[in-house]
């Protein structure tokens, strides 16, 4: 399992993808373990690395994840072979924007195109349960610089002035209690109360 989780890190840094930091995705994990979380939905899957270190934290956790790149939808249904972690893990391939998602989840993990954070949360944010909680990646901006199709400095102004208004949407969301970690690229942990 191990060497799996360093062959991942290892693709993802060829290939310019930027999955979740090393202390990022363990503080989420760390989450997921302290409040017994078992039905995660994930938007952005890349290369299925943060799914299966959320999968790994116990056994009967299940994840749903989307992905609209076919190249790397193709890499996530591999890598997720090789674990073995085909019954825990679902990948959709499509955008986002285009799926339904039926039942009710403990966990949703927004970790897609910087500048629809919004619309995911509106998008999903009802199939959260009471309780449940949103993780926000790249709340920093740094995960932009390594994000290949968002590179060009004249969207980066754009992206960041989008992630801004996006940590407005959380603060002066009601019905969310937002709390904002400098960890990894910068997380958001929104409680649904
Ligand atoms: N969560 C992953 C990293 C995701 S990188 C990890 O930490 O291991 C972000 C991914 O979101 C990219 O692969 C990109 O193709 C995908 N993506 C961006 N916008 C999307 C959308 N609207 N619908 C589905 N996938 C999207
Ligand atoms: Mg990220």
């Amino acid at each position: 399992m191990d060497h799996r989780i360093l062959e991942m890190e290892e693709y993802a840094k060829v290939h310019h993808i930027p999955i979740m930091l090393k202390d990022g995705i363990e503080f989420m994990c760390d989450y997921i373990k302290d409040h017994q979380i078992k039905n995660i939905l994930e938007i952005g899957t890349a290369i299925g690395y943060s799914a299966i270190c959320m999968a790994s934290v116990d056994s009967n956790i299940h994840v749903t994840t989307i992905e609209r790149d076919e190249v790397r939808y193709c890499e996530a249904l591999l890598n997720i072979g090789k674990v073995n972690m085909e019954d825990q893990i679902t990948v959709m391939f499509d955008d986002a924007l285009n799926v339904t998602v039926s039942g009710e989840y403990d966990l949703i993990f927004i970790d897609a195109a910087k500048s629809q954070y919004i619309k995911f949360f509106e998008r999903f944010s009802p199939f959260l349960k009471k309780g449940g909680v949103v993780f926000s990646d790249n709340l920093d901006f740094h995960g932009l610089i390594h994000s290949e199709d968002e590179i060009s400095s004249k969207n980066l102004k754009g992206l960041v002035r989008k992630i801004n208004q996006y940590i407005d949407f959380l603060k002066n969301n009601s019905d969310y209690d937002t709390t904002f970690y400098s960890v990894g690229d910068g997380i958001g942990v929104s409680v649904k109360k």
